[in-house]
């Protein structure tokens, strides 16, 4: 554990992307800052496929190199699928439109974060694991103070990077669950699941059906990471236990089953629920919420981490300028605020129209008049920072119109949907009977 001084610059409760983005920066501006994370890393987390505009933050951080010399999957675009279909429709990101990048990866977490915590130790940030902060015991203007069970911390600021555990949205009462968006997530690691050959067959596969929607992300030369996300409602009316939901929608889709057959994974599959939430406002007297401790969107295009670190930069620089200057402080959390919505709601607004069907159809198609779809995949690649551009704007807008126009009088081929729950189970020829989640190689994590 290292040294503590009697009070921090800024206080990063959090060890994720988000908190070790921010901490560095923070660092780099000359603040002294410390992480509290109440795991030990490595350590398992979901949301192990990354935007190309991750790729871009990642080698301005100067982060690129070792992130690159971790087991990972280079990724050049996504592959879409309904759940009965034999081929996918494969989209390939392009330069954003300020030059970011077009390439991401898929990388397992626990590698990944691991390889940000050290990074920011080595910015001269004071990281405590196996910290839990217990409480806020007070937030304002001045400053900070947190209880933990190895006594007070005390900051000037306070960076919340707490993730799902929403520390200051839930001390300020201000988390509110997206009803509408309300979903459960099964899933868990396979070895030898079915890829294609070439560019192609790093791509993460989206397998959609009337009940929610696949994953399947490619994280190493072997190891798949496959997950369902459905409506609530409809997971429990199943009957199913939770642990093994993700094995009952996996007999029901004939494509994802044949791409399983032949692999390996454990019995039980991880479950996470209630996701899709806001704790706005995201910055306040004393404090910045940065990536999931600001707001969880659905996370069927992969923007959490992608949004996460960007959050946790832009936090760590109002931050220093606050710092500098106090009177900035209104004007920099305005920003801040603006900055977390612009992106946020553009994301929400495609994950909404993302669970119509007539949205998946035109999307499927594949191609659109004056580059809507171009406009939608940038926005996807996560080039919509410091906020979306003009064109990005008015194309997603046109997307929105036509896909009015397309509900009442068809625009592209009907595609026939496909539902778990009305499919017969076929049992799938993988094989139940390692557990990834204690392996030990899980944790012989590369530095
Ligand atoms: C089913 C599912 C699939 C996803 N897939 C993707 C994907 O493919 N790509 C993608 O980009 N994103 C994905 N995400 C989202 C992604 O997981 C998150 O957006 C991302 O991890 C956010 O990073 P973070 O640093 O904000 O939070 P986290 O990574 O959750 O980190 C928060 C940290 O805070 C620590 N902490 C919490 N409370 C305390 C406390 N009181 N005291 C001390 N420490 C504390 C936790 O231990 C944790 O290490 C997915 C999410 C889900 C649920």
């Amino acid at each position: 554990m290292s040294t503590r001084p009697a009070k921090f610059d800024v206080v990063v409760v959090g060890g994720g992307p988000a908190g070790s983005a921010a901490a560095i920066r923070a660092a780099r501006r000359g603040l002294s800052a410390c992480i509290i994370e109440q795991d030990q890393h490595p350590r398992f987390h979901i949301g192990e496929s990354f935007l190309p505009r991750q790729t871009t933050l990642l080698r301005e951080l100067g982060l690129l190199d070792r992130v690159e010399r971790l087991p990972h999957v280079p990724k050049f675009g996504a592959s879409f699928a309904m759940g009965d279909d034999i081929n996918t429709t494969d989209f390939w990101f392009s330069p954003g439109p300020r030059g970011e990048d077009a390439a991401a990866i898929s990388i397992e977490r626990c590698h990944f974060d691991r390889c940000l915590l050290d990074a920011a130790r080595e910015e001269g940030v004071a990281v405590f694991e196996q910290t839990r902060v217990e409480r806020i015991e007070r937030l304002d203007e001045s400053g900070v103070t947190l209880d933990t069970p190895s006594g007070s911390f005390h900051g000037r600021s306070l960076i919340d990077a707490s993730g799902q555990s929403t520390l200051t949205g839930r001390h300020l009462g201000t988390r509110r669950t997206l009803s509408d968006l309300c979903r459960v997530a099964y899933f868990q690691h396979f070895d030898g699941v079915h890829r294609r050959d070439g560019k192609v067959g790093g791509h993460p596969i989206i397998v959609m059906c009337d009940e929610g929607w696949f994953w399947m992300i490619p994280l190493n030369e072997t190891r798949t990471s496959i997950g369902l996300v459905m409506r609530h409602d409809i997971a429990k009316s199943t009957g199913v236990p939770a642990d093994r939901m993700l094995a009952w929608g996996i007999e029901r889709s004939p494509f994802v089953r044949a791409r399983v057959a032949g692999s390996a994974s454990s019995a039980s599959n991880h479950v996470c629920a209630d996701f899709s939430y806001t704790c706005a406002p995201y910055a306040g007297p004393g404090y910045f919420l940065v990536g999931d401790a600001a707001t969880f969107i659905d996370p069927i295009f992969s923007t959490g981490v992608c949004m996460g670190m960007m959050s946790g930069v832009e936090a760590a620089d109002a931050v220093a300028d606050i710092l500098r200057s106090r009177s900035v402080a209104p004007t920099r959390r305005a920003q801040y605020e603006r900055y977390v919505h612009s992106a946020s709601s553009m994301f929400f607004g495609l994950v909404r129209k993302y669970y119509q069907h007539g949205f998946r159809e035109m999307f499927l198609n594949g191609t659109g008049p004056l580059e809507i779809h171009r406009a939608a995949l940038s926005v996807l690649a996560g080039h919509i920072f410091p906020s979306p551009t003009f064109g990005q704007r008015w194309r997603l807008g046109l997307f929105a119109a036509l896909l009015h126009v397309h509900e009442k009088r068809r625009l592209v081929p009907a595609r026939q949907r496909f539902s778990l729950l009305n499919t017969e189970p076929r049992t799938s020829e993988h094989v139940f009977d390692i557990d990834t989640r204690e392996r030990p190689d899980a944790l012989a994590v590369p530095r």
